[in-house]
């Protein structure tokens, strides 16, 4: 495959831009070689500066649920720039999307809209403290909320991608708030409630975890996070910037049947534009300026671009609720060929899929938690990263992210990337 101008705009880049990407992952580092550049994408193809075409598996880290360019989404878009890209005032269709949100996720009483899932999760642990008068948060390592401070540590996706061990600039006063177990560790968790639980504001968790690749919860996870939440006051967070929209109109919550105090959201509620929320129970969204003294505010939140094509998207959602049940029928589909795949070469490995996500982890132990996912064969998954790419295929370019599927997919692609899985296997050198 000939990649001339994205090698050129990568050198480009680098003069510029920190390591040449907005953002690390991009930048192929883990994997080696040299990050395809884009130039446009429609439906589930993705085509890069040297106009090959690749199958899309990123779908832009998720918020691509209805794959690229959909056209009553771009529509919408292009008809609200017309009328200016922002007024920084409140409009109606701000409380259309509040609405909407509100009618798919019964248990949000409130939700303020921000511009990205950082924030979100950011704003929704500033919340917690507010509310409990309490300090501490607990997060599960290899699970990411974003880049604030207190999330850094030991952190899933991109920080774990660059086995960043602890992050410069981030201050020890913040560290030490943020206490950490195993995710799926329930013991772990209920024994430091048991001496932390006075102090800890928030539990923050990915209610199917995405960044360190796809992790499923063990029955019984969440349940058990929910009560130990309720005996000692503490806030229960779910991040669904990735499962929001994602596995079913309420989200994780809805479908694993919990209610979560504060939710976070990001990716697919923006429609593929810069968009993050925070939301939940009354009383404690009662606590958010202005009605509250807890502040958070956005210059370009609520952004009318920016709502439109978060409306037209949950709107498509919400009312074609079928494409939940495609999505998940695609992804099983490409699991039973991957599976066929990849068992045609020695090498061990484990898929584990939830919904629209799914991961390949080149292991051969079950992959539940950060310790399981990190110690899978990571030179064995660059080999077949290239491979697939080499095909055609776009898939993270790390084992440390979720694969998320987009509803433009088509059997043919399905069946064309689990051929181009069963060739590269060929390929790799254990
Ligand atoms: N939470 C989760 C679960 C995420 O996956 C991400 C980003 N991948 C974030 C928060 C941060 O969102 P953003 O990149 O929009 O700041």
């Amino acid at each position: 495959m000939n990649i001339n101008k994205s090698i050129e705009l990568f050198q480009r880049a680098q003069s510029s831009i920190p390591g040449g990407v907005n953002s690390p992952v991009r930048a192929f580092k883990s994997v080696g070689g040299n990050p395809v550049f884009i130039s446009k994408a429609k439906g589930a193809y993705l085509y890069d500066a040297d106009s090959n075409q690749y199958i899309d598996y990123i779908a832009s880290w998720g918020p691509m649920i209805l794959g690229h360019a959909q056209g009553d989404v771009v529509k919408a878009i292009t008809e609200q720039a017309v009328h200016s890209t922002s007024y920084g005032a409140p409009t109606e269709l701000e409380i259309d999307v509040a609405e909407l949100i509100k009618s798919m996720v019964p248990n949000v009483d409130l939700i303020r809209m921000v511009s990205s899932g950082t924030e979100a999760c950011m704003s929704a642990i500033r919340v917690a403290r507010g509310y409990t008068g309490k300090n501490k948060i607990l997060k599960f390592e290899g699970c990411y909320h974003g880049h604030a401070d207190s999330f850094l540590v030991k952190a899933g996706s991109g920080v774990a991608t660059l086995n960043i061990q602890t992050v410069p600039g981030v201050t020890a006063g913040v560290s030490n708030d943020t206490l950490t177990c195993a995710y799926n560790d329930l013991d772990a968790v209920q024994q430091l409630a048991a001496t932390h639980g006075h102090e800890l504001a928030a539990i923050i968790v990915e209610p199917i975890a995405g960044n360190m690749g796809c992790i499923l919860p063990k029955p019984g996870f969440h349940e058990g996070l929910r009560s130990l939440c309720d005996e000692h006051n503490i806030v229960l967070i779910f991040d669904e910037v990735m499962t929001g929209f994602r596995l079913a109109k309420g989200g994780a919550q809805q479908v694993l049947d919990i209610d979560a105090d504060l939710v976070t959201y990001g990716k697919v509620i923006g429609g593929g534009l810069p968009v993050g929320a925070f939301g939940g129970k009354r009383h404690i969204m009662e606590m958010v300026a202005p009605l509250g003294n807890v502040y958070q505010a956005g210059t370009l939140s609520g952004n009318p671009v920016a709502m439109i094509a978060g409306f037209n998207t949950l709107s498509i959602l919400n009312e074609n609720p079928s494409i939940y049940k495609e999505l998940e029928e695609k992804t099983i589909y490409l699991k039973d060929g991957l599976q066929q795949a990849l068992s045609s070469s020695e090498i061990p490995f484990v898929i584990n899929q939830f919904g629209s996500m799914i991961s390949v982890h080149f292991s051969a132990h079950e992959v539940t938690d950060f310790v399981s996912a990190a110690s899978a064969n990571n030179e064995v998954f660059k080999q077949f990263f290239h491979a697939m790419l080499n095909r055609g295929i776009y898939l993270p370019p790390s084992p440390f992210e979720s694969w998320f599927l987009n509803n433009a997919l088509t059997t043919a692609d399905l069946d064309k990337t689990i051929h181009a899985a069963a060739e590269s296997m060929k390929e790799i050198k254990a």
